[in-house]
This record gives structure tokens, C-alpha cells and sequence, in this order.
């Protein structure tokens, strides 16, 4: 059974941000012909009203049963999402205002939210810089709903649209000629930043219901790809994607090792696999041994607490690629690569590395960092990850579960990637 939705008109979707997005959603909505029984599951899941039944329905019918009353006491303000004000990090109903809609500016509605361990990080105040209070949340999928005059060549209302780690750069620089945008010295953080475009307005992340950025730095996200598991493309996909790609670690053939399995280092090994690499996970967590290699698709798993099993891959590897959160010893990894190898650190622990210098020249080694990657590069990756069918691994949950979600991360308990249900949870 089907049942027909008049298109919602531009004004609709202003009106009724969030369930248009839900709507927009469901299979066939552009069409504007969905399923009865995935119309009545979004109301079940996301509102409180009713359908009424019979004939064609109008879109604010629709909207009216997808409403739900706000999902906590946020406070005065147009945009409501979860914060910390201190580095307790304890994570709390906040409502705050984001500009209006200037005219290169598109307004997302936020259907779902990664959780990064930068979040983690900043939200505890670990890299001594952070900002109260802070919505944290740089990997953001949502539906557009709003489009400013110069915006509509890129954007319509309706599309799927992510944000990343960064909402602004000058365009005007080297590295923004270069495509380097991530490294602008006036690139601006999608949180805990200032807003030099917006009168230095604080930058707060996605863990709200809704973004005003400039079209020029959202991007767009591959139909086929689940919104839920394309979150985290927008910080751990592309983090991993882009060094893989400027240091060469993208070739068939070449051996590849990931260093921590988790957000980014999940993605490394998929990344891996998807440029045809034989790809190492490894891991201090023995347990996670068996999904690397059945269902990620690594190839070989070693344990790091185990020296055997390390000396068994020394001299072996043309990259490796750390995505350690934690203090660790890289002077363990050097051995590991061939003459000529990289190791890549993206991993950002609060204290420093050590390692000796012989362990370098001997083997003509190269330690590198790499932050991020650039907005076209972004949308190269997502591309490509919408040709190649590849999503994170999540655990979805409720904004109500953000706290424990966070415990859980400080002990390395996730799966590999939480993403937030916005919709369902973050309510006005
Ligand atoms: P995550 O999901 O928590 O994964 C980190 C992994 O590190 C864990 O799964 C664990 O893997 C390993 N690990 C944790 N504690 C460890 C310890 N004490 N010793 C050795 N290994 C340990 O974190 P993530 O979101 O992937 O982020 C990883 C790091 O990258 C964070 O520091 C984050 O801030 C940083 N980051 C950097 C960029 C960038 O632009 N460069 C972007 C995003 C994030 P095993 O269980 O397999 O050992
Ligand atoms: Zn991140």
C-alpha cells in the first residue's frame, strides 16, 4: 500500500524543519509516493499525532503527526542541542542562537551526529584550548531546508547535506587555491571556534538540531549511503582517506597497517581494502581480532602487547597509519615499516612522542601528520565511498545516552563509531 503526500513547498520545509527532513527521508518521498507502512513507522518512531485516512495527503497532515513535543528544558534560544560548560565534560540541554540565513548561506536540518574522540578531548579540555559553553560535533549529515539567494546552484531544499570539521576558510590564500582549506590560517572550526565571517560569533558543533553554514563548505552526501552511518564519514572518513591518499598509501598491492581500531582506524582498514592494500590491524584489544578480519575485512590482526607477534611484521609494512588516541610508544612502530616507509600520525594524544633519530635514517623513514583534508577532497571521498558502498560501523543512540556514551569511549567501548538520532533527540 502507498499513499500520496502533496510536495511540501519551500515554506513547509522553513515551517516544519525537522519533519520535513524525516519526511524527505523515507523511500519515494521526492516522488511524492512513500509506503503507508514506512509513513506509520517514522509516526511511530519520530511523532505523537496521527494519519488521517484515505486519499491524498497534504504535507502539514504529515507534519502535524510527525511533531513531538521538545525532548528537554533547553532553554531560550533558535537552535537546541546538548553542551558542557566546563571540562567536566558532563553534557547537558543547551540552547543557543546561530545567525540568520544570509544569502551564500544554506540551513541544515540535523538528522544524525558522530561522536569523534576530538569531542571527547575537547570536551574534557585536554588540548588546553577549549571554549564554554561547548556543543561539540563535527560530523554532521542532515536535509537542507532553508537556501539563500546566491546558495541555489549548489543546494536545493530537500538534498542530503553533510558538515565536517571546519565552516569557513578565506578562498583566498595558497592552500585554499591548493585545495588545502583545512590548513588556511583563517579556517574556522565548526566548534569551539570564533566566526570571523559572523562578528566572531562562537562556532557551536552538530550535536543540535540545526546548522547555518556557507554552501561552499557543506557538501553533499551520496544518495545510496544510510545518513546514520554517513555521519562519521565528515571527520574519521576523511581524516584517514586524505593521508592515505597525499603520502601514496593507495596503491594495489602495497602493505598497510592501522594502528587502533576505532572511529578512524576502522575506516583506514575499509579505505585500505577499497584501494586493494593488504591491510595489518594492530590493536592492544585481542578481542576485536575476529570482526577485523571476518567482517572489516583485514587481513592480519597483531596484538601490540605481544612482541612475537610485532618482531613477526618487522621491516614489512610501506605505511602505517596511527590513529591512537592515548599516550603510546611509536618508537615500537618504526621497526615495523620497509626502507623508504611512512608512518602517519593522526592520533592526537595531549603529550608529546618520542623516538630516536637512528630509527629514522637508518631506513630513510618519514614520520608525518595530517590533519583532516579539504573540502573538495571531502566530497571526492564521499564520492567515492557512495561508488564503493562504504559507511561506518555505528551504534545509534538517543542524545538522553550522550554521557554514557562518552564513558564508554574513554574506555575504548565503542562499535566502532556512536552516531546521534538528532531527530528522534534533539526536540525543541
Ligand atoms: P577512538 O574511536 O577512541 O579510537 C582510538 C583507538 O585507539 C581505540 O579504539 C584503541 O584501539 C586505541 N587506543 C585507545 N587507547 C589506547 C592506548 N592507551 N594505547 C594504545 N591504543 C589505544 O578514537 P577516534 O575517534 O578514532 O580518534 C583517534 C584519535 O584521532 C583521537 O586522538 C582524535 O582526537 C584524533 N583525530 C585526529 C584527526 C586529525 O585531523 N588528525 C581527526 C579526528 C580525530 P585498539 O583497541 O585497537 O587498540
Ligand atoms: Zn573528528
Amino acid at each position: 500500500m502507498s499513499v500520496k503526500v502533496a510536495q511540501p513547498t519551500a515554506a513547509e520545509a522553513k515551517t516544519y524543519p525537522r519533519e520535513y527532513a524525516i519526511y524527505s527521508i523515507l523511500p519515494g518521498a521526492s516522488s511524492g509516493t512513500v509506503k503507508s507502512e514506512d509513513l506509520a513507522q517514522a509516526v511511530k518512531q519520530f511523532g505523537s499525532g496521527s494519519l488521517p485516512s484515505g486519499g491524498e495527503l497534504s504535507f502539514e497532515q504529515v507534519a502535524k503527526a510527525l511533531h513531538k513535543g521538545s525532548t528537554a528544558s533547553f532553554g531560550q534560544g533558535n537552535t537546541v542541542g546538548y553542551a558542557t560548560k566546563d571540562d567536566s565534560g558532563h553534557l547537558e540541554p543547551f540552547a543557543f542562537d546561530r545567525r540568520e540565513l544570509g544569502e551564500e548561506d544554506i540551513a541544515i536540518q540535523i538528522a544524525y551526529a558522530g561522536i569523534c574522540h576530538s569531542d571527547l578531548h575537547q570536551i574534557k579540555n585536554e588540548w588546553g584550548n577549549s571554549k564554554f559553553p561547548m556543543v561539540p560535533g563535527h560530523e554532521i549529515v542532515g536535509i537542507v531546508t532553508e537556501v539563500g539567494s546566491k546558495a541555489g546552484s549548489h543546494f536545493k531544499v530537500g538534498d542530503r547535506a553533510g558538515i565536517g570539521c571546519f565552516v569557513r576558510a578565506c578562498q583566498d590564500c595558497e592552500l585554499c587555491h591548493l585545495g588545502d582549506d583545512q590548513y588556511c590560517p583563517k579556517m574556522v572550526v565548526t566548534y569551539n571556534g570564533s566566526d570571523w565571517g559572523d562578528d566572531g560569533r562562537p562556532t557551536q558543533g552538530g550535536y543540535s538540531d540545526k546548522y547555518i553554514i556557507n554552501h561552499k563548505f557543506a557538501l553533499k552526501v551520496p544518495a545510496n549511503l544510510p545518513l546514520v552511518e554517513a555521519a562519521p564519514l565528515l571527520c574519521a572518513g576523511i581524516t584517514t582517506y586524505s593521508p592515505m591518499k597525499h603520502y601514496g598509501l593507495d596503491k594495489k598491492g602495497q602493505k598497510l597497517a592501522v594502528v587502533g581500531l576505532g572511529g578512524l582506524g576502522h575506516m583506514a582498514v575499509k579505505f585500505g581494502k577499497g584501494f586493494g592494500m593488504e591491510v595489518t590491524v594492530i590493536s592492544t584489544s585481542p578481542k576485536k581480532e575476529k570482526e577485523a578480519l571476518n567482517t572489516l575485512g583485514a587481513d592480519h590482526f597483531v596484538v601490540s602487547k605481544d612482541e612475537a607477534q610485532l618482531s613477526a611484521v618487522a621491516n614489512s609494512f610501506d605505511g602505517i597509519i596511527d590513529t591512537v588516541s592515548a599516550q603510546h610508544d611509536i618508537s615500537q612502530l618504526l621497526p615495523l615499516l620497509k626502507t623508504n616507509g611512512r608512518l602517519i600520525l593522526l592520533g592526537v594524544p595531549p603529550s608529546p612522542h618520542s623516538f630516536a633519530a637512528g630509527s629514522l635514517l637508518f631506513k630513510r623513514l618519514t614520520i608525518a601528520g595530517s590533519l583532516i583534508g579539504g573540502i573538495k577532497e571531502t566530497q571526492e571521498m564521499l564520492d567515492f565511498c557512495g561508488k564503493e558502498n562504504i559507511t561506518c560501523d555505528v551504534e545509534e543512540i538517543d542524545a538522553s545516552y550522550l554521557n554514557t556514551a562518552m564513558d564508554r569511549l574513554v574506555k575504548n567501548d565503542v562499535h566502532y563509531r556512536f552516531s546521534i538520532n538528532v531527530l528522534n533527540s534533539i526536540v525543541a
